[in-house]
């Protein structure tokens, strides 16, 4: 009896180094599904930019998967109902599914695997979406790492799985013809999405300015400063443990330095894995009583706070779908510490922006963010003014997103506009600062009972 099984891609869009087809090409018939998730469709995650990317993820897997004799089928609907009723129909001997942390996809691999039992067998592949498969490692007496850095040792030298090849030929089922070649998204976008532009980048990455990274990746106006790779790593088009092993090969302190933040990601994804109420819940809860005020809130999202560092940050995520990583940290800490408002707002704000807005990381970096989570200083509040003079000490960030203050040569007027006074402000069209830095980072401590003196 020939073989027949069914590789669930979810975000692991690609076809190298993807261990969920690696072991469905085994069977002498494959077919590969995407199953565009109603319930994800509708609850935010699809925001026109992402749906974009995520489109051209698809229409590049597939062409991936034609090269080789298959096809991507393409289905709506609740994505356990769709692979149960495909196991039936293509009667599949096996159904291969990537794991996740989120407590919605382990609900859903859940129901997945009551729905095939007695029909057919159910493999869920571990370390597809990170370098180290959540709780590998773990401390002495705990299911997971609470502290980056002793996590960053053993992650370092732990054993990582095989990097699987791609497969070189794939048989769809004789009784499924190849779907229609979806028609190209089109349009013009500063980053495509997909395997093929995913390995383009991290080739170009890797060539050289990785080296830099060490020296570059703060400085926000550096346009190679870090490798803008996010989106790509966060839809699988590119190996999380490929890229490791490459830029780790390398041997220079900036791969090094790249290489770390790959441990940041499986670090977050240990963490949600093993507490999935994180997501929306303190993973140390601090007694906070944050500040309502709307209107406040609002300004942030705009990028209309009159702090220029923070709102060129803000304005580059409305603009790109994608943040610099210090300009994350300076306006959630803005929002969170200086405003004092609920790092949930920031986060679902982030996360409908974000083209690698991902749960592990956007959740797990805003408590970090707020002192919530896993930073070991949670009350140091990050003071945007000096923050913008050390990262961007040209100016030439705020220029680029700030067009009201594009024509400052100064970058401390620059970064301080309201140095020129009230007139000269209200002529370039920029507001005036909403908060006084000083009375809020005291606010801020008040909360949280901070001794200063002592801090
Ligand atoms: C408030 C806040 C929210 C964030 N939300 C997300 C998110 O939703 N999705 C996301 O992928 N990253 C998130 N990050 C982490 C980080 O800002 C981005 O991963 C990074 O800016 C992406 O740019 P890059 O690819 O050029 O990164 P590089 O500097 O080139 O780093 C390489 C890769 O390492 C990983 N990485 C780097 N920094 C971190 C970090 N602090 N935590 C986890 N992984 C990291 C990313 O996968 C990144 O692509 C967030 C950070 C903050 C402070």
């Amino acid at each position: 009896m020939p073989t027949t099984a069914i590789v669930v891609f979810t975000r692991d869009l690609r076809v190298h180094d993807n261990p969920v087809l690696a072991a469905a090409a085994a069977a002498d018939h494959v077919l590969p599904v995407f199953v565009h998730d109603e319930t994800l469709a509708t609850t935010g995650f699809a925001t026109g930019p992402r749906t974009r990317f995520l489109d051209e993820c698809l229409a590049d897997l597939d062409a991936g998967l034609r090269e080789r004799g298959a096809a991507l089928l393409r289905c709506e609907g609740d994505l356990v109902t769709e692979v149960a009723r495909l196991a039936h129909e293509v009667d599949a001997t096996a159904v291969h599914i990537a794991a996740d942390a989120s407590a919605y996809a382990v609900r859903r691999q859940r129901r997945l695997a009551e729905a095939l039992a007695g029909r057919c067998e159910l493999a869920v592949h571990d370390a597809v979406h990170t370098v180290l498969a959540a709780g590998t490692i773990t401390p002495q007496g705990n299911d997971h790492f609470a502290v980056f850095t002793p996590y960053h040792r053993r992650w370092a030298g732990a054993a990582r799985r095989e990097i699987a090849s791609a497969p070189r030929r794939l048989r769809l089922p004789p009784a499924v013809s190849a779907p229609e070649a979806p028609v190209g998204a089109g349009g013009e976008s500063g980053m495509p999405g997909g395997e093929t532009e995913a390995r383009r980048r991290a080739h170009r990455w890797l060539g050289e300015d990785v080296d830099h990274y060490h020296r570059r990746h703060d400085d926000l106006a550096a346009e190679h400063g870090t490798s803008r790779l996010s989106p790509y790593l966060h839809f699988g088009c590119l190996s999380a443990l490929e890229l490791a092993a490459e830029a780790g090969a390398r041997h220079t302190e900036g791969a090094d330095a790249f290489v770390r933040q790959l441990a940041w990601r499986d670090f977050h994804f240990q963490v949600l894995a093993a507490r999935p109420r994180a997501a929306h819940d303190d993973y140390r809860s601090r007694a906070d009583d944050w500040r309502d005020d709307p209107q406040a809130l609002q300004a942030w999202k705009e990028g209309r706070t009159g702090i220029p560092i923070v709102d060129a940050g803000m304005r580059q995520l409305a603009a790109e779908g994608w943040m610099h990583n210090r300009a994350r940290l300076i306006t959630g800490s803005f929002l969170a510490k200086t405003l004092y408002l609920d790092w949930r707002a920031g986060a679902a704000h982030f996360q409908q922006h974000l083209l690698d807005g991902d749960i592990a990381n956007n959740q797990m970096n805003w408590q970090w963010v707020a002192g919530t989570g896993t930073d070991t200083r949670p009350n140091r509040v990050l003071n945007p003014l000096r923050q913008a003079e050390r990262y961007d000490p040209t100016g030439d960030y705020v220029r680029t997103w700030v067009p009201e203050l594009a024509d400052l040569d100064d970058p401390r007027d620059l970064h301080q506009p309201w140095r020129l006074g009230s007139a000269k402000l209200r002529g370039l069209g920029y507001p005036a600062p909403i908060v006084d830095l000083d009375t809020a980072r005291d606010r801020f401590q008040r909360h949280r009972q901070v001794d200063r003196t002592a801090s």
